[in-house]
């Protein structure tokens, strides 16, 4: 069915598991970790990823993100790990943006360049991702849009150069979700999400997912069974019920964060606003071109000869501070104090 589906109802209909017991229209929660293996031709085992739970998420996901297979993770950076950790060899060379995700950072920095891969760190700008891909360039590892400065990479450029180069290119979509951006239809190999932020959307559940060829998917699934961080039947149950709102809430948070930004960039006592979808972003038009929304995320710089951070946090009555996104909540998140806390002060200073 999937490719004459629109999204709203890929997201509801997509993957649904038949209830032969009750009839119902949702998904059983098949919670077991033990299943007979008598009159089957495959060994169900939570850790292999092939529960029916687990399968229904996928299946989802697959039709949203225009992939042919997938593999779920209890974590976005289970997600991450098993992907790089899959494609890269000792010698390897990684090109990555050096505007990532803190966690990413750190996990290329202390486990991914220990196991003798030479990263190539560049800007989130699409020419000079193109340019440092070199002969020893296995892959390329993109974030679009940014945390937190949401800027805006051409997937499109980085997608061919890396093609003519027989480079793999994997790309963090966590920011846009499947429904503002596909990177897959847009020359990507692999997308990796953090399912705790929109996907889940409820901030109640942590999970990630690589989805994309599978060809490739064949190998991450492989070292994922290895690594061990697969999702329990319940929060992948879990999962497969948010999803069925995603295109919905998607929708509001792209509404609502447009609306914010706007008024935002009023605020005489805001030095400066970052959101894909206000015209004076610098990578507005690039997001025109990629993107079917802007997202739900924005970031703005406070005067603080007018207003103390402090004192704007101790004021707001409904946005919550805390670390994570996404959710039917509204957060705010200090980068200093949270996602890029870990970073030495020049790298904060550079990354802005
Ligand atoms: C949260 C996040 C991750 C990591 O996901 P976890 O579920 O926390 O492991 C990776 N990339 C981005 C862009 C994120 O926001």
């Amino acid at each position: 069915m999937g490719r004459t589906m629109k999204p709203e109802t890929q997201c509801v209909h997509q993957g649904t598991l038949s209830d032969d017991i009750s009839g119902g229209v949702n998904s059983p929660l098949c919670a077991s970790s033990a299943f007979s293996y008598r009159n089957r031709s495959e060994v169900l085992y939570p850790r292999y990823g092939n529960l029916p739970n687990q399968r229904a998420v996928i299946q989802k996901l697959c039709a949203l993100e225009s992939a042919e297979d997938g593999v779920l993770f209890s974590s976005g950076q289970g997600a991450i790990s098993a992907a790089l950790l899959a494609h890269l060899q000792p010698g390897d060379e990684l090109v990555a943006q050096t505007a990532l995700y803190g966690g990413t950072m750190q996990l290329l920095q202390d486990e991914v360049a220990r196991r003798g891969v030479r990263i190539r760190w560049v800007e989130a700008d699409a020419e000079a991702i193109a340019a440092a891909i070199g002969e020893k360039t296995r892959v390329v590892y993109v974030e679009s849009p940014t945390n937190p400065l949401l800027r805006v990479v051409d997937l499109r450029v980085v997608a061919d150069q890396a093609r003519r180069m027989g480079v793999i290119t994997v790309i963090d979509n966590t920011f846009a979700s499947p429904i503002n951006q596909q990177p897959l239809t847009l020359g990507f190999d692999l997308v990796v999400h953090s399912g705790t932020k929109y996907l889940g959307g409820h901030s109640d559940l942590s999970s990630g997912v690589v989805l994309g060829q599978a060809a490739l998917v064949k190998p991450i699934r492989a070292t994922a069974i290895n690594l061990g961080a697969t999702l329990n039947p319940q929060d992948a149950w879990l999962l497969e019920r948010s999803l069925k709102t995603l295109s919905l809430r998607m929708r509001e948070h792209n509404h609502n964060a447009q609306h914010l930004a706007e008024f935002l960039a009023g605020c005489p006592a805001v030095k400066q606003v970052w959101y894909p979808g206000l015209p004076s972003h610098p990578g507005h038009a690039i997001a025109c071109k990629q993107m079917l929304g802007f997202g739900g995320m924005l970031a703005f710089e406070l005067d603080q000869t007018r207003i103390d951070p402090d004192a704007f946090l101790d004021r707001l009555q409904i946005i919550q501070p805390a670390l994570s996104l996404g959710g039917v909540e509204s957060l705010i998140c200090q980068p200093t104090r949270t996602s890029h806390k870990s970073l030495s002060l020049e790298a904060q200073a550079a990354m802005g």
